[in-house]
Parts: structure tokens; C-alpha cells; sequence
């Protein structure tokens, strides 16, 4: 038998997507429930495939399929397809399976030509309108098949408006449209080298390959690539007999959405022209008006287009984008999906629907699409002010920011120094640019992906980028940027909305971030059923309330080396470096010991019950002092000998911690080793803090995290080392009860592959997947986010970026193998992960299929991590019990047998 490729709209439902196509198989299911849907059929996306397959070729097979199916159509319809006295016209529409909305174009009133559309005008009394109808299939079938550019029948049009004297294309009269069709007809033949065809047959076949080709035209592509569709998927082509909107007054066409897309608010939502085809609306050739003024003009239709909504969400449980058309009075469907709507629309829709009773809380949560969550969390452009967009650009990273241009990093850093709010700008960026990005309000490239270094460093440190602005070219030298006829020169106010991609000339103002009841209501609803805890990555008391407020269990990873950075710190840190005896260290120690425990007091204070997950130095100590070609251009300058000479110290000392490679060299535990009074000293400032707390009525809950083991003996000897200093400052003066942890960050390959034994000695694995991606691969971070990863993701050699969506498969394998191994020695040991991927959705899913305990973020995007934890338990528990359906049924057919 040979297969199947042409079914019509009565043999389809909704279900059947992957073959029909979205648009198919919801004109099949509307269909089907006996909505007003013009007959039709769908040639299917395996037949795309087979096109592809034969060179760009329809086959016969499909030739004479497509011919029974317009057979069945005629006799629908009673009406024949290119003849005369009741010519059949059909619509020629494009339908891939992820809807991707005008992305490829359509052909109206196919099955027009010298002949048949005077038969049109015999039937419908209507020269006006039948060559209305030809005009428009030559202009569109012109540039989707022939290829010729639309300006062209624009400018003709425009021309013959002008010569009559008129405005509006409906004052056009049958004469005019004669005119331009001839002329159109001479356009084709002089652009395309050809005649418009005149056998409607041709007219078809030309039309389905031209949908088929215009999966691979660059908009598609472009489209595909951005919101990650497979270039496999194909598209269905949709035939379709007409409907006509451009017949007279009582007629029209337009777009409802059953709800409102922007706010969520249940009320009917549209536009709509009168007297108009399909794409008038979108097209913009005439201002449509909103779908309440129907009421007042054709009250009924307006009854008729409010029941379809209603039972159009009804079947389908969700907010409907809706195409009509009205022919003489009579409404007709011919469209429906799932409308998009923006992130604050999305929870109320969702609410609303389950207060309605139309779908169930584990519904609404799986339709909550966390990644757009970020509208929500981050500070956004006030709407109201009015705002003058220069350009836009990818939204790279959400959120919002005002600032003035800086055209390099040196000059970004400087000025925020000097307190100034600072948008960095630049082509694009690259490693030697990160201290200009840390001193930003956000980041602004020209060129450059959403995979592009200054896309992942800005999304990791939470500031707003708009990358791959094209519209923006930047004149180093002259220090200007240009934006189409605008110049903004350096020094000069901008806005950017991360969200949008939007750059804003002068400040507008902004509004912090909101949480709505929907947003809390759902939260509410995650928490229920989420099995992973969801803990926060913060550094200071700050964040740590931050967090709490947005609903963190705890703290998952408090990096201390964070408490060192400011400048009156950092001063201390570097005289604790710079040492050379034990003595002199130690008393840079007891200048720093006060003030981290100032800071661990804090945030104890904040999570007052909840853990603290501190852990220990980590970076090499080389990033607390300046770089090498600074201190040298410094000890050129300098003029005094004191200064000289401790700049030459430093210079030494700089040269002395020199590593080829830092990554792998000294930090982490390996510093705690080799210099335990460090670590003796951080551990102190931590149960000193926790004594006060304690002493104050805080419940305090440490838990010491021991960064990059590698081997057991590094764990065991740091561990005793923690449990003695904790012992002489919990009893100092008395006796104060303080449970603490000791645990260990996996990140080391080996402490994965050796986590039996390393369990031993700890009371919880955290794994830090920043570090532990970068050693499973052997990558380092920056050299690839700023060199070849970009190329790998371009050639599909990654799936995606390891450093935002953890790598399940090798990077994941550890992760499994040391969880079940530490547990098979020590049930109770508590696991979670803590790097940059507890904040991703795919990655949480991970963590939650693997029995982890908790993931760890920013305070950010805890709201994002509850609702993902709470769609990857009920996507779980869905599997789990299709799994057991399965297996009833084989035990039935096994019984059977
Ligand atoms: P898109 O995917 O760009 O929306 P569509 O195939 O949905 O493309 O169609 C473009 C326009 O043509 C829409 O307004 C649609 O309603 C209209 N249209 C499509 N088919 C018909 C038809 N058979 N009769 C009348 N209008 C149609
Ligand atoms: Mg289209
Ligand atoms: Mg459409």
C-alpha cells in the first residue's frame, strides 16, 4: 500500500499535529465538533519529507492524491476547479507542526484566471469583487511562487490609486482592478520571465511545492533557530476552499483571542476589518478596529464570534488565537491554536481556568513556561513613559537598566567607580572585557547570539543585555554610536530592556519587579507537590533576605571569597597575602575574622531556622591582587621610594602564586591544606557568629562545605580540622548546642568516581556543576563560552550551552553514580546541586529524576526553580504511571494468551 499522504479535514483531530501540522489538525478537530470550518484537505509533513527526498520534487503519487482529494472537495463543495460556470477556489496555506506564525506565506483565491473569474462575476454579481479576488492571487502567487519582490505589485498599486485619485483599496472600482490586473500580469511576465499561469492545475502544484520550499527560506530559518524548532519537523500544506470577507459590507475577516493576551483578563480580544481578505489585518493596509465596535455594527456575528470562543477554549482547555471571516452574514473559522500571551497573562489565564473548573492545579502548573517568568522577576521599563526606541535587538538577558554609554570596559569600570550608572557598549565582547560587564548597569553588543560571550556573562551575573543589534553601528574612534538617523555619543543616556531587545535613547524610568496573587497562588500550588527543596546561592544578608523573600528553604552555596571584595577588605586580604611569616599572616587573619563574622551573623539573622551552606576559600589567591601589567605600568609612574618598593613586593609576590593554569592549580581545598590557618580562621568567624546568633534566640543551622576534593584525605583532615575549632568556640565561655554539617562540594571528577569512600567523612555532597562541567569536559569556562563553543552550538556538535542546561549524560552520570554510592554507605547523606544549572529547568528535571534533595540558585530565580521542581515531580509521576499502564495491558494480553 502506499502511503497516506492527503487526509481531509474529516479524517483528522487534534492529536495528529506531528503529521498535519498545527493548523491541520485543528481544522480537522474543529471539524470534527462542527464548527463552521470551509471544507478542505491537508497534504501531510511526510509528504514534505518525500518532496525533499525527490530532489524538490512532487511525486505522482502524491499528484494523483492530491487530485482525489480535490475531487472530494468539488463534490463538496459543488463546484469544479477551473471551470467557469462555478469555479472552485481554494486557499494554499502553509501549517508546520510548532506553530510558526507568518513565517511562511499563504495563497488566497487560487484557482483564478482569465476565465473563471469572469465566471465569478456572472455568479456573484460582483465584477468588483471577482477581480478584487484575481488582483490580489496574481500579486501574492507573484512573489510566494514566482519570487518577485512585493514592492513591485505595491508600487503599481499605489500608482493606480493615485492616477483615480483614491485612498482606500475598497473605493477601488471594478475598472481599476481590471486595469492593474493587466498590469500585474506584465510585472510577472517582465520580473519572472514567464506568464502568470493560467492553467489552474499548474497553478497548484506550483503553489504546494512553493510551501514546501518555504520551509527553507531565511525567515523560517531565522524563526526555527531562535525558538529552537528542528529544522526535521517539515510543514503540512493546508488546501482549503474559500471564504470570501471582500464581498460586500456584510462581510469581513479578523483575529479574536478569547482572552486578553497581555493581561490575562477574561475578554474577548480582536480586530477586524470590514469588507476585507486574510491578510488585510495583519498586512496593516488599513487600521482595523477592535472587535467590541462588532457589537454596535453586526450585533449577531459578534454573539456568534463570543460562542465560538466559548467553545473553543472550552475543547481545548486553554486561551484560543482565532482567524475568522464573514461571508454575507455567515461567520466561518479558520484558524485556532493556543494563544501566545506574556508571562503575567499566562498565570492569570491559568488561575482563572482552574477556578473555572476547566482544568486541574497540575494542569495550570505545567503550562506555566518558567523561562518567561523573567518578565516578571527582574525590573522592568514603565510602560506609561513614553519611550523612544533607536533599535532593537536580541533579548539576551531579561531584565532592565539606565545608564550612560561607555564604549569600553576600562572606561565602564572607571566611571562606575566614580558612582556613575554605566551601559556598557560594545561590538561585542570578550573575556578581557568581564571587569567592564561588572561595572554595568547592562551590556549592549551589535553583533553576537544569544549564546554570545557577552549574552552568557551578563545572564550569569544577572544584568540586562541586548545582544546581535544589528541596528547599531559604534565609531570607536569618534566614540558615537549609530542607530538609523540617531547618534548617541559616549557619556550619553540610554535605556535597554533585556526582555524586548529594545534600546532606549534617555532614561525611562523603571519599576521594580512584581509579584502578583497569580504568581503566589501558583508558587503555593508548586509547593504542594515539588519533592526537591529549592535553596538559594547568596553571599551576604542582603541576598539572604532577598532569597527568603522570594521563598528559599536555605542557603545552598555562601561564597566567601565574595566577602573579601570590597575595597577596604580587599586591602586586608592582600596584606594576609602578601605575608611572609605565619605571625604577620595571622594578624591580617584577626583584621579579617571580625568582619566575616559580621556577615555570617547576618545571614543567620535572615535564615533564622533554615541552613547555611558556607564554604571555604575557593579562588586561587592571585584574583585578590592586581594583575601583572597593572603593578608595572604603576611602579613606572610612581615617585616615591616607599611606594616603589612595595610595588615591587607585590610584583614579586605576583610572579611567586604565578600558575599556567589557575583552574587546576592552587584553591579550593588544596589553599585550606597548605595554609590551615586560613581556613582555622573562617571556621571561627562562622561559630563565633553562630554563638551570638544562638545567644540572641536565632536557630542557626551551619553547614560547612569543604570546596574541590578530590581525594578522601583532603575531607578527612579538613573535616577534623572544622569539628575542633568548632568544639573550643561552642564552649568558649559555655556550653552552647549548635548541630552542625560538614559536607563537601563534588566537582572533581574523582571525588564523583570515589564517593563511596568520601561519604564517610561527609554529612552532604553539593554539586558544584560550574566546576564539575568544566573538568568532565575539560573545558574552561571562559576560553570556550569566548572561542569554540559558540562554533560547536552553531555546527549542533552540542545540544546546548553545558554551562546553562547540565549535560545529563556525561556530567550527569557522575552526579548519579556518587548519589547512589554515598547513599549505599550513608542513607541519611543529604545531596543538592549549587551551580549556575539549579536555576535551569531541564537541569532541575535532572536533579529531580535522580532523587537529589535540593537544587540552589540565585535569589532570583527561586520563584522560577519552585514551579520547575513542581512540573518535573508531576511530569515524573505522569511517566511513572504511564509506565504502569503499560504494564497492565501486557499482563492482560498476556493473560490473553
Ligand atoms: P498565517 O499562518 O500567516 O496566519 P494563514 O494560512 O492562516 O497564514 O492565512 C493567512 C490569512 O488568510 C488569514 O487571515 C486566514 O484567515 C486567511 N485565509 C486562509 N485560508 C482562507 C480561506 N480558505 N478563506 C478565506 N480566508 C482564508
Ligand atoms: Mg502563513
Ligand atoms: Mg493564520
Amino acid at each position: 500500500m502506499t502511503l497516506k499522504m492527503v487526509y481531509s479535514f474529516t479524517e483528522g483531530n487534534a492529536k495528529m499535529k506531528a503529521l498535519l501540522g498545527g493548523k491541520g489538525a485543528n481544522l480537522a478537530e474543529m471539524t470534527r465538533t462542527g464548527l463552521p470550518v470551509p471544507p478542505g484537505f491537508t497534504i501531510t509533513t511526510e509528504a514534505c519529507h518525500a518532496f525533499f527526498h525527490s530532489g524538490n520534487r512532487i511525486t505522482d503519487d502524491l499528484l494523483a492524491q492530491i487530485n482525489l482529494g480535490l475531487k472530494q472537495l468539488e463534490s463538496d463543495k459543488g463546484q469544479m476547479f477551473g471551470d467557469p460556470s462555478h469555479p472552485l477556489l481554494i486557499s494554499v496555506r502553509s501549517g508546520s507542526v510548532t506553530s510558526m506564525p507568518g513565517m511562511m506565506d499563504t495563497i488566497l483565491n487560487l484557482g483564478l484566471n482569465d476565465e473563471t473569474v469572469e465566471g465569478l462575476v456572472a455568479l456573484t454579481h460582483n465584477d468588483r469583487f471577482a477581480y478584487d479576488c484575481y488582483r490580489r492571487l496574481i500579486q501574492m502567487f507573484g512573489s510566494v511562487v514566482m519570487g518577485i519582490e512585493g514592492f513591485q505589485f505595491e508600487r503599481l498599486l499605489t500608482r493606480m490609486k493615485k492616477n483615480l485619485g483614491i485612498q482606500q483599496d475598497q473605493e477601488v472600482t471594478a475598472e481599476g482592478w481590471q486595469q492593474l490586473i493587466s498590469e500585474y500580469k506584465q510585472c510577472v511576465k517582465t520580473h519572472s520571465g514567464v506568464e502568470f499561469p493560467q492553467n489552474v492545475h499548474d497553478q497548484l502544484k506550483l503553489a504546494v511545492e512553493a510551501v514546501f520550499k518555504s520551509w527553507h527560506n531565511h525567515r523560517a530559518q531565522v524563526y526555527r533557530k531562535i525558538n529552537r524548532i528542528p529544522d526535521e519537523q517539515g510543514t503540512a500544506v493546508n488546501v482549503q476552499s474559500m471564504v470570501f470577507g471582500n464581498k460586500g459590507d456584510d462581510c469581513g475577516t479578523g483575529v479574536v483571542f478569547t482572552r486578553n493576551p497581555s493581561s490575562g483578563e477574561n475578554v474577548m480580544f480582536g480586530e477586524y476589518l470590514i469588507n476585507a481578505q486574510g491578510e488585510d489585518v495583519v498586512a496593516g493596509v488599513r487600521t482595523p478596529q477592535t472587535i467590541e465596535t462588532l457589537k454596535n455594527i453586526l450585533p449577531e456575528m459578534y454573539d456568534q464570534i463570543e460562542q465560538v470562543c466559548k467553545q473553543l477554549e472550552q475543547h481545548y482547555k486553554d486561551m484560543q488565537d482565532i482567524e475568522f471571516t464573514v461571508e454575507n452574514g455567515k461567520l466561518y473559522v479558520l484558524q485556532t491554536r493556543n494563544g501566545k500571551r506574556n508571562a503575567q497573562a499566562a498565570l492569570k489565564v491559568a488561575v482563572d481556568l482552574v477556578s473555572e473548573g476547566v482544568i486541574s492545579r497540575e494542569d495550570a502548573l505545567q503550562r506555566i513556561e518558567v523561562s518567561h517568568l523573567d518578565q516578571l522577576l527582574h525590573r522592568g521599563i514603565d510602560e506609561s513613559a513614553v519611550t523612544d526606541v533607536i533599535a532593537v535587538g536580541l533579548p539576551a538577558s531579561p531584565g532592565a537598566a539606565i545608564g550612560i554609554v561607555a564604549f569600553d570596559a576600562d572606561t565602564a569600570a572607571e566611571w562606575n567607580k566614580a558612582g556613575k550608572q554605566v551601559i556598557l557598549v560594545r561590538s561585542e565582547t570578550t573575556p578581557e572585557d568581564i571587569h567592564g560587564v561588572l561595572a554595568a548597569e547592562g551590556v549592549l553588543t551589535s553583533r553576537g547570539g544569544m549564546t554570545s560571550h557577552a549574552a552568557v556573562v551578563a545572564r550569569g551575573m544577572g544584568k540586562p543585555c541586548v545582544c546581535g543589534c544589528e541596528g547599531v553601528r559604534i565609531d570607536l574612534q569618534a566614540k558615537q554610536m549609530f542607530a538609523g538617523d540617531r547618534i548617541v555619543e559616549e557619556g550619553d543616556w540610554i535605556t535597554l530592556d533585556g526582555v524586548s531587545g529594545r534600546v532606549i535613547q534617555g532614561a525611562v524610568p523603571l519599576k521594580e519587579a512584581t509579584v502578583t496573587d497569580e504568581l503566589l497562588q501558583i508558587l503555593q500550588w508548586a509547593d504542594e507537590v515539588r519533592k526537591l527543596r529549592v535553596y538559594a546561592n547568596a553571599d551576604n544578608p542582603e541576598d539572604a533576605e532577598i532569597a527568603r523573600g522570594f521563598g528559599a528553604e536555605g542557603i545552598g552555596l555562601c561564597r566567601t571569597e565574595h566577602m573579601f571584595f570590597s575595597p577596604s577588605r580587599l586591602a586586608v586580604m592582600q596584606r594576609m597575602i602578601m605575608a611572609d611569616s605565619l605571625e604577620e599572616r595571622k594578624i591580617a587573619l584577626d583584621q579579617l575574622l571580625p568582619m566575616q563574622q559580621f556577615d555570617f551573623e547576618g545571614i543567620f539573622k535572615a535564615m533564622d531556622g533554615l541552613p547555611v551552606t558556607v564554604r571555604l576559600l575557593d579562588p586561587p589567591l592571585h584574583e585578590f591582587l592586581p594583575n601583572l601589567s597593572e603593578l608595572q605600568s604603576k611602579l613606572q609612574s610612581s615617585d616615591t621610594d616607599e611606594e616603589k618598593v612595595q610595588l615591587q613586593q607585590m610584583i614579586r609576590k605576583v610572579n611567586a602564586l604565578h600558575e599556567s593554569n589557575p583552574m587546576l592549580g592552587q584553591r579550593g581545598c588544596r589553599l585550606g591544606i597548605v595554609y590551615p590557618e586560613i581556613y582555622d580562621m573562617q571556621i571561627e568567624a562562622i561559630f563565633k557568629a553562630a554563638s551570638a546568633c544562638i545567644d540572641r534566640g536565632v536557630s542557626v543551622h551551619p553547614e560547612i562545605m569543604i570546596p574541590l576534593v578530590g581525594d578522601v584525605s583532603e575531607l578527612k583532615i579538613l573535616r577534623e580540622l572544622v569539628d575542633e575549632v568548632a568544639e573550643q568556640v561552642l564552649s568558649a565561655d559555655k556550653k552552647r548546642e549548635c548541630r552542625y554539617k560538614v559536607g563537601t562540594m563534588i566537582e572533581v571528577p574523582r571525588a564523583a568516581l570515589t564517593a563511596r569512600r568520601i561519604a564517610a567523612h561527609a554529612d552532604f555532597f553539593s554539586f558544584g556543576t560550574n566546576d564539575l562541567t568544566q573538568m568532565t569536559y575539560g573545558y574552561s569556562r571562559d576560553d570556550a563560552e569566548g572561542k569554540f563553543l559558540a562554533h560547536y552550538l552553531d555546527k549542533k556538535l552540542l545540544p546546548h550551552n553545558p554551562f546553562q542546561v547540565l549535560d545529563s549524560e556525561g556530567v550527569g552520570q557522575l552526579i548519579d553514580l556518587a548519589v547512589t554510592a554515598g547513599r549505599a554507605l550513608k542513607p541519611t547523606l543529604k545531596t543538592g546541586i549549587c551551580g549556575e544549572h539549579g536555576g535551569d529547568k531541564d537541569s532541575i528535571a535532572f536533579c529531580h529524576q535522580t532523587g537529589l534533595d535540593y537544587v540552589s540558585c540565585s535569589p532570583y530565580r527561586i520563584p522560577m526553580a519552585r514551579i520547575a521542581a513542581a512540573q518535573a515531580a508531576i511530569e515524573h509521576n505522569n511517566q511513572v504511571e504511564k509506565q504502569a499502564e503499560k504494564q497492565a495491558e501486557k499482563q492482560v494480553e498476556a493473560k490473553a494468551v
